[in-house]
């Protein structure tokens, strides 16, 4: 599995970085965590074709994870691009059917849309709901609580590998997910956001060390708010439990 970040930024305070968006990579079939950066200009510059992204995952309905979904539906179903269908996973509050609205006029309603399948997956149980298995990916949603409802993390399992992403979370992380101290097997990957809370403050380091990971990257940083020198005393904390590597646009990881 390969992991590429095409948007690691918290997007409003950085030149020419942009917001979170992934492509988990597994053989010729990719999947996208969160659309948070223009996804379809950015999939044709990094040469991943429309044609391999069998889904997208999105985290919160904010903005700064689903704007993305504008640009790709703009480019393959407004030039009309051949052999795409990618299904698209959502939560409560994504505005698709205005995106279409704002899109096309009426011209093509996005339940009639050819190429982005629209999939609402409901909020999940406090343990999370698995909400996609293609048999090469599963894709487990787990409950978090940042400043707008339906917010998920998201558990992906592929390849014996265990992988999760934080999405947002609140300040100080009380919804950080518990699976991650809890499991008997440790994560390969650990993807956690330094938007909303101080990442050197004792609640968020706490959970750190109770991680049980081989690695955690940090993305989606507002660096005001956890500066550069922050980042290197949480990676120096944290040295002796695990690696953590903090990412910018373009980054990728081979699990
Ligand atoms: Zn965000």
């Amino acid at each position: 599995m390969k992991i590429t970040f095409l948007g690691t930024s918290h997007g409003m305070t950085e030149k020419n970085a942009f917001c979170a968006t992934a492509v988990v990579s597994i053989g010729e079939r990719h999947y996208v965590i969160d659309a948070g950066a223009p996804l379809g200009t950015l999939l044709q510059n990094y040469d991943i074709p429309f044609s391999g992204i069998r889904a997208i995952f999105i985290t919160h309905p904010h903005h700064d994870h689903f704007l993305g979904l504008v640009d790709l539906s703009s480019l393959v179903e407004g030039f009309r691009f051949q052999n795409v269908s990618i299904d698209v996973y959502h939560p409560e509050g994504v505005p698709i059917a205005k995106m279409y609205d704002f899109l096309y006029d009426g011209k093509i309603e996005s339940q009639d849309s050819e190429r982005l399948h629209y999939h609402l997956y409901q909020d999940a149980k406090p343990d999370g709901d698995v909400i996609f298995d293609d048999g090469v990916l599963k894709v487990t949603a787990i409950p978090v609580e940042p400043y707008v409802p339906h917010s998920h993390a998201f558990l992906l399992e592929a390849e014996g590998k265990k992988v999760l992403f934080s999405g947002d979370l609140h300040k100080d992380m009380p919804d950080y997910p518990a699976v991650l101290e809890q499991t008997d097997t440790p994560f390969d990957l650990v993807v956690v956001e330094a938007a909303h809370s101080v990442l050197t403050g004792e609640p968020v380091m706490a959970h750190f060390r109770a991680t049980k990971t081989k690695r955690l990257i940090i993305q989606h940083r507002n660096p005001r708010r956890n500066t550069d020198e922050m980042m290197e005393k949480v990676k120096e904390d944290l040295a002796p439990l695990y690696p953590v590597f903090v990412i910018g646009d373009g980054y990728s990881i081979e699990l």
